[in-house]
Order: C-alpha cells, then structure tokens, then sequence
C-alpha cells in the first residue's frame, strides 16, 4: 500500500515515473507538473509526455487482481482506500493541462464502459512516450498520428476478429467476475454478480442505452446487515415518511400522481403586492389562497389520485384538505427518484398540479413503509417498466462504499453486456495478440507510418507488463513467453496472475468486454492524438518541414 498524502505529490509522482522508465533510454529530466509556461516544439511535447508518464504511475501500480491498494488522504484528513485507477485519478489534484486530459479521458471510458479505466491512462501515457522517442529520431508528430491511426483501425478490427460470444450464462459471469477481481472477496463478487445480472435482465427490455443503470437502478446504503445480504428491490425505496400518519401506511395499489414542484402559493405569495390596510385585506388574500389549493386537492381527488408524490414542499393549509380527500402525500422527492416512480407507474411528472390531466395519472401496485435500520423507509413498486432499489449493505462506511462500487462496476458491465457480449481474453492476451499482429502488419504500410505502427504496438504490451510486474513476476520474461506461447497456440493465451500459469484464458475464466478493450484503445489514441497535435502546432511555429535538432538545445539537455 503506498500513500498519498494531500495530494498527489508532483515529486513523488515524477519520481515514480521516471524509475520505470525504459531502463535503456537516458532518464528525462524533471518538468514540473506546474510549469504552464508556454513551452514550444519538441520541449512541448517533453514536457507534456512527463506529465501523462507521472500520472500513470501514480495508477500502475493498481492493474489487475493483484495490484495495489492506495490510501488517499484528503486535505480534511479524510481517508479512502482504494485499488480504483479513476478513483485515484479524480481525487488528485492534478494542475498540468496534459494530466487532466488523462484524467478526464479516463473518466469518459468509465461513463462509456464502466471499466478499463487504468489501462487507458496507461496505454496513453506510453503511446505518448514512444511517440516522444520517434520524435527523436526524426519522425514529425504528424506522421506518427498518422501511423497511431492505421494501427488503431487494425487493432479493432483484429478485437472483433478474436472476440467471442458467451456459451452460456457462466461465461457471462467469468467476464463480470474479471471486472471485480481484487476488488472485494470472490463469495462477495458472486453475489454482487447475481444482483447485477437480475437487474442488467430487468433493463434488458428497456430503451435507453449505457445511461439506463445509473438512471433506473437506486443505490441506497444501508448500514446493518452483512455485505452479502445485500439485494435488489424491484420498485423505489427511500428514507421518507409520509406526511401525515393519519393517512394509511400501506396499500395494495392505486392510483398516484408526480408534482415536479410543490403544492404551495408560493407565487400568490410572491407576486401580489399587497397593502395591507385592513384585517379584512389579510384575511381576503388568506382565503384565496386557500380556494386555490383546495382547487388542486379537488382535482387530484377528480382523477381518482390516492398517492401524491411531490418534489418540492406542501403547504401547510393543504395538509388537511388532502387527508380529507383521502390522498396519502409524500414529499421532498429527487428528481432522479420521481423519474424512477414515473417509470414504475406509467405517471408523468407535471409541474402544475392544475393542468394536470387523467393520461398523466399512473398506476402503482403496492406500496408500504418499513424500518430499515433506524429509519422509515417507503417502497413503491408497479408494473409498467424497471425501477430498482439496490439496498447495498455493509457495517462500515468504508465497507459500503467498497461494495457500492463493486456493485456499480457489475451492474454497468452486465447491463452493457446485454447489448453486446463479445468477449476477449484478459490477462494481457489481447494486447499481447495486437502487438505481434502490428508489427507484422506495419511493413504492409507506406513509409515511417511503419514506426509509428510499431511504437503503437509496443505500447501495448504495457497492459501485460503491469499486470505482471503487480504479480511479482519479471514482465520481461512474461512478454516473452506469452508471445512464443501465443505464436504456437493462438490469441486466447494469457497470463492468470493469480497462479502465475500461461493458459487459456477462457478456461480460466478470465476475460473481459470487447467493449470495454475497444473503448479504452478508441480513447487512448485520441487523446495521445490531441496532445501529439497541440505540439504538432507549435513545432509548425518553430520550425516547418522536418526538424532539425542540432540547431536547438543540445539533445541531451532536452
Ligand atoms: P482497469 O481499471 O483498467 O479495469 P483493473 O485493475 O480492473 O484495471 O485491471 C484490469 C485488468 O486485469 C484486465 O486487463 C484484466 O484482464 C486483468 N485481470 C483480471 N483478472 C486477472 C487475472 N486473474 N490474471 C491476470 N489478469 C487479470
Ligand atoms: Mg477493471
């Protein structure tokens, strides 16, 4: 476990960086994070390479079941423990332009695939670097962007080409299960693996895309219980009370109704501008606003309306009136939450409770409240499309929080799997399989787009190497024998770093999404593409045509 005080340390973060280094190449010299200066041309690119190289190796040690922990601490003495590469990424306070581009494309492959956020910081930050040692030889930026794109184009074409389909429902399971290896206990990620699956099935039939599990599916902590009595509620279930306790705490169905906004005059209130001279003034505006809200009530109890849910607040004159009118009210709701209800019941959320209409009125099955923990819970369920509660238990915040991410990794790979369940062997496999296809296909390629192929191809074989040099293994002879093992048996052989074999990796049951692997390749190029363009730029300013080095800076103190 290492630690990062405050925030992560520029130093501290450079000088893990340039120690794994390639041990064959000069070492580069420090370049502060901070150091925004304009900087032009080849020092540009320097500068902005260091910064990606630092930054991944803050997050490399974390690759693969057998990675590290990392102990955050914020600057409130706040603690988080985490083995998460975007978690670590988000919670450092990073300055340099070309790390928070890193930083924020690993954030985009964890809002597209959910994982494979680590290895995209990593293959960026070594397409970068062997894209700096093509510069030095002469290779201009735009030709090696040029070349990253072709092997880009043929890298995914060869993922669709070696990928699978699942068999059956245990190789959909292996694949969940590689996403939460070293991140809880293996009896954990079973059955955080059968809630993610039965809520992935529910959404299954539901339009909407990627965004449908964190937009359909709750996450609600719950601090009693084992983290394996954790579950998934097909309906709402949320800390609330109803307003008032004279109105039925449970029912057997009805009909309900979703105010985005309240039930209040609050724009009576607000907009009339009244002089008030008398009581009889006073008591006049009372009793309109009174008229008013018993108008809504009147109209909710027209369309049948026994469950109100509202966003915002009640006024108190329309406590009463509701009770009476038999409408049991819950209010305060999240939007995210009056969303789900709407998906539950068929209702629509309308804003003015006056122009509300018998086709914005929905249906709910049953509804009740119950103690969880300490506190008063509602569930609503209905049968019209899939909301679901998933109630994540654990007796610690920071086990909770350990099995609400878990819990999302699972839930955003099995409900994209459902949508596509191609698979690719993990393990490094893939990346080791590209890396040989690409430098056998670069020579078919015209001119020095031929090495930026291959300097694609060896950044690659990062992946593999992390995940053995996190395994205690030597990442040298690993690459090695994996590459002869594959050229003699074929793509699907990789490394389990838990054993430490070279084997099949679907018999082993370690395999991760083809979209996953095809995400994190797609990002990873564009955005060593846009650092690799900014300095494209700049070098046009210095020095058009091929450049000339010598008439710069000697080479060695660059
Ligand atoms: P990321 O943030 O990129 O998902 P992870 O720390 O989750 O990083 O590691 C994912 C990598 O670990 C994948 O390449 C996957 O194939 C690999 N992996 C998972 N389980 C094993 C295993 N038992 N042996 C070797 N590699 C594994
Ligand atoms: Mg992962």
């Amino acid at each position: 476990m290492m630690v990062l005080k405050g925030q992560l340390h520029q130093h501290r973060i450079q000088s893990e960086a340039s120690a794994r280094a390639n041990p064959m190449s000069s070492p580069e010299p420090e370049v502060d994070l901070e150091d925004t200066d304009r900087l032009e041309g080849r020092a540009a690119l320097v500068n902005n390479v260091n910064a990606a190289l630092a930054l991944a190796g803050a997050v490399r040690s974390t690759l693969g079941p057998r990675g590290s922990d990392k102990m955050l601490v914020g600057e409130g003495g706040e603690v988080v423990v985490t083995n998460d590469g975007v978690t670590v990424l988000e919670t450092a306070k990073v300055e340099h332009p070309t790390a928070n581009l890193l930083i924020s494309t690993s954030s985009a492959q964890d809002r597209l695939a959910r994982d494979g956020t680590t290895t995209t910081v990593l293959l960026t930050a070594e397409l970068l670097r062997n894209a700096l040692e093509l510069t030095r030889i002469g290779v201009h930026p735009s030709v090696i962007m040029n070349g990253y794109r072709i092997a880009l184009d043929e890298a995914l074409s060869q993922l669709a080409e070696i990928s699978r389909e699942p068999a059956d429902k245990s190789e959909i399971r292996a694949v969940i299960a590689t996403a939460l290896a070293g991140k809880i206990d293996t009896k954990l990620a079973s059955v955080l693996t059968d809630l993610a699956l039965d809520a992935a099935a529910a959404l299954a039939q539901e339009e909407g895309g990627g965004d449908l599990e964190r937009l359909r599916v709750k996450r609600l902590q719950v601090a009693s219980g084992k983290a394996s009595d954790s579950e998934v509620v097909h309906g709402l279930v949320i800390r609330k009370q109803r307003l008032d306790f004279t109105t039925p705490s449970a029912s057997d169905g009805g009909v309900i109704a979703l105010v985005d906004g309240g039930l209040e005059n609050r724009e009576l209130m607000l907009d009339a501008e009244i002089e008030v001279r008398s009581l009889g003034v006073l008591a006049g505006f009372h009793q309109r606003t009174r008229e008013k809200l018993q108008t809504q009530v009147d109209h909710l109890a027209s369309l049948g309306v026994e469950l109100l849910c509202v966003r915002d607040g009640i006024a108190d004159e329309a406590h009463v009136m509701l009770t009476a009118a038999g409408i049991t009210v819950y209010r305060r709701f999240e939007r995210e939450d009056l969303e789900r209800l709407a998906c539950l019941t068929g209702a629509t959320m309308v804003r003015d409770v006056g122009r509300m209409s018998a086709s914005d009125v929905g249906e709910y099955s049953s509804r009740s409240e119950e103690k969880i923990e300490n506190s008063w819970h509602l569930r609503i369920d209905g049968n019209r499309g899939a909301a679901m509660t998933a109630l994540l238990r654990g007796t610690t915040p920071t086990m909770r929080e350990e099995v609400s991410r878990a819990f999302d990794d699972a839930l955003g790979v099995a409900h994209r799997l459902s949508s596509e369940s191609s698979f690719l062997p993990g393990g490094g496999a893939t990346q080791i399989h590209l890396a040989r296809h690409l430098r056998a296909y670069a020579p078919s390629q015209k001119g020095r787009e031929q090495l930026a192929i291959e300097g694609f191809a060896d950044a690659l074989e990062i992946i593999p190497r992390a995940l053995a040099e996190n395994a205690g293994l030597d990442p040298i002879d690993e690459i090695l024998e994996l590459s002869s093992a594959q050229s003699k048996i074929g793509p699907w052989i990789g490394l389990d770093v838990m054993s430490g074999d070279k084997t099949d990796m679907a018999s082993a049951g370690i395999t991760d999404p083809l979209f996953v692997a095809r995400q994190a390749l797609t990002g990873a190029t564009e955005a060593a593409i846009t650092v690799l363009r900014i300095d494209d730029v700049l070098w046009a300013q210095v020095e058009p045509g091929t450049p000339d080095w010598n008439s710069e800076e000697s080479e060695d103190e660059i």
